[in-house]
């Protein structure tokens, strides 16, 4: 009996220490002083290999890492971390000393480390999200001194990490094309995916995949550092198949549990005015079991391309295909109200500038006149950018069926979204 009371409680803190994780992976929170901190550990306690790690319920993330072989992403139990996260408790294994559990040993012997203290972070939640860990090859001694500067540096991490929450990250410098294109040879750029729901019923309809750089450095790093600038050449066509190759195989696992769940992806206009665009998106979805009606086409541009005839013909093109036809960001950028007109689009997604103005008069008539529209035209509409429950209520009232936000899901990991969904192992 006291068992089973037991285990339902560890499983929901395990759940929110893992929520709270993914907090600080959605800021791409490696910076520029989050690396220099880490830097600064390892070069004052004195050891080769310095990490910053964020655990959530199933893979270590890892954020920055100075000195180590390149890394971004490892299932955790298979981490030394993982215990240190779990127990709340710092690990070290050295000449001198050993705090570490019998799985720790093991692990460090597996890999040839021989030196190993690691401190737990905290979020702002209040649960341990991640580690600062140092590694060597060598074998070490390990003071108490050493030890408190190792406590202090952790404390000046989490302080950073808090910082970041609240204000955000500063965007990741891409150096060259060449670093983008080697991330899609080695699979660094993967799909997250943000939850679609029906705004009546609350239950969810399908995901949205957004694309990820599981970066081995630098972390995770979002579109936003890397789509404008692959969208400046063909790279952001890689980018997309990428993204839509991997999310129909999420997808095909969805379904052994939610036969009718939607998958969304982003496709730049620069993409769908390439000549060899409709092969390319039937091939990328023909290895997957997903029929295309389940599939919505986001049009979305972040600089200006010439919507001619072949943008239009593609569109009629994999319209027969099956596929839905969106435009993204609508009331912002390259989705225009004559766009309504020429592309002939099954539907539009608000973007999340025009819902900021939900509590406003302006804003709502805007929303209402927007959901006229697309019920005249027999249009779809989600509106994204949902925060509040206040925002939902509004939506709802002004003829909105279908929304996204992080009132109801932050963008997850394929594994996150496996495992809420319940998709067998
Ligand atoms: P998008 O397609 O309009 O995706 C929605 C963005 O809004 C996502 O940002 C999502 O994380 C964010 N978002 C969702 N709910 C909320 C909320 O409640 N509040 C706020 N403040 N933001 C919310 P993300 O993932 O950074 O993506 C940014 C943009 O990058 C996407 O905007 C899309 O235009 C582009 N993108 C992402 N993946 C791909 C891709 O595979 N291909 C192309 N071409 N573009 C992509
Ligand atoms: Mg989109
Ligand atoms: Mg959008």
């Amino acid at each position: 009996m006291k068992h089973d009371a037991v285990q339902p409680n560890r499983r929901s803190m395990a759940r929110r220490q893992s929520d709270s994780a993914r907090r600080y992976l959605d800021l791409e929170a490696t910076t520029p002083a989050l690396r220099s901190t880490v830097e600064l550990a390892a070069r004052t306690v004195g050891f080769a290999i310095a990490q910053l790690n964020v655990l959530d319920e199933d893979t270590q993330y890892t954020l920055v890492n100075i000195g180590g072989p390149p890394v971004s992403t490892i299932e955790r139990s298979s981490t030394l971390c993982d215990d240190v996260v779990r127990s709340e408790k710092p690990a070290v294994v050295a000449r001198n000393r050993v705090d570490a559990t019998v799985r720790q040993r093991n692990i460090l012997d597996q890999v040839g480390v021989s030196a190993y203290a690691s401190v737990p972070l905290r979020g702002r939640e209040g649960l341990v999200i991640g580690t600062l860990c140092l590694l060597d090859r060598m074998p070490r001694d390990f003071s108490t001194g050493q030890f408190q500067e190792l406590e202090q540096f952790a404390s000046i991490l989490e302080e950073q990490l808090d910082l970041h929450r609240r204000v955000g990250s500063t965007p990741t410098k891409l150096d060259s094309d060449h670093d983008l294109a080697g991330a899609l040879y080695a699979g660094q750029i993967v799909p997250w995916f943000q939850s679609i729901v029906d705004l009546r019923t609350k239950e969810i309809i399908g995901f949205e995949a957004l694309a990820r750089w599981h970066h081995p450095t630098r972390g995770l790093v979002s579109p936003a550092d890397f789509v404008p600038f692959a969208e400046s050449s063909e790279l952001i066509i890689d980018v997309d198949l990428e993204v839509l190759r991997q999310s129909v195989k999420e997808a095909d696992a969805w379904h052994e549990v939610r036969p009718e769940l939607r998958l969304s992806v982003n496709l730049s206009g620069r993409h769908l005015a390439h000549p060899d665009a409709v092969t390319q998106l039937q091939s990328a979805v023909a290895a997957s079991g997903v029929p295309a009606r389940l599939i919505s086409l986001e049009l979305t541009e972040t600089t200006s391309v010439n919507d001619g005839p072949l943008i239009r013909r593609h569109i009629e093109d994999v319209h027969a295909l099956g596929f839905r036809v969106l435009l993204d960001d609508f009331g912002s950028g390259w989705s225009s109200l004559e766009r309504l007109v020429t592309l002939e689009p099954d539907g539009i997604k608000i973007d999340s500038h025009l819902t900021r103005f939900v509590d406003t008069v302006r804003g709502r008539a805007l929303l209402r006149a927007l959901a006229g529209v697309a019920q005249d035209l027999k249009m779809s509409l989600i509106i994204e950018g949902i925060e509040t429950r206040e925002q939902a209520d509004i939506a709802v009232d002004l003829g909105c069926t279908m929304a996204q936000g992080f009132l109801w899901s932050r963008p997850q990991s394929a594994g996150a979204v496996r495992r809420m969904l319940g998709v067998p192992r």
